[in-house]
């Protein structure tokens, strides 16, 4: 995770309301540093509910990785899943994103690391053979 979750039931919509967590730039730079590929594979239902268009979504993505950029933080893809439960392969825990990003990348599973804070993140780590971290508010748990 990289920013501030929204509340329960609400999306972040635009970039004022896109919060980093803190110190987030530093763990990049670290993957940076260590020659991992950083890739971001997140669910935006909010895309399917109308929360918000998915030109609004990239734009918060590019605002992201721009301003990331700023900070000597490279982010070298990000993979959202806009579609509601259960229709696509890309939801997380299902492992689409992943496997798109295998192939565009020639990601070697068994030497990567995933990071995240839900259930569905952990399953999905599971499922593809991935490490697994567990972060809470920025933070490892
Ligand atoms: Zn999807």
């Amino acid at each position: 995770m990289i920013n501030v979750k929204a509340p329960e039931g609400e999306y972040i919509r635009s970039w004022s309301e896109f919060q980093f967590l803190p110190n987030i730039a530093d763990w990049v730079r670290l993957f940076n540093a260590l020659d991992f590929l950083v890739i971001v594979v997140t669910n935006q239902r909010g895309v399917a509910l109308g929360k918000l268009t998915e030109e609004q979504l990239g734009e918060i993505h590019a605002n992201m990785i721009r301003e990331l950029g700023s900070m000597s933080a490279r982010i070298d893809d990000v993979f959202a899943c806009p579609h509601h439960t259960d229709v696509c392969e890309c939801r997380k825990p299902k492992p689409g994103m992943v496997l798109k990003a295998q192939d565009k990348w020639g990601v070697d599973l068994g030497r990567s690391l995933m990071i995240g804070d839900s259930d569905s993140d952990a399953e999905l780590a599971t499922a593809c053979g991935l490490r697994f971290l567990r972060v809470r508010d920025g933070r490892l748990v």
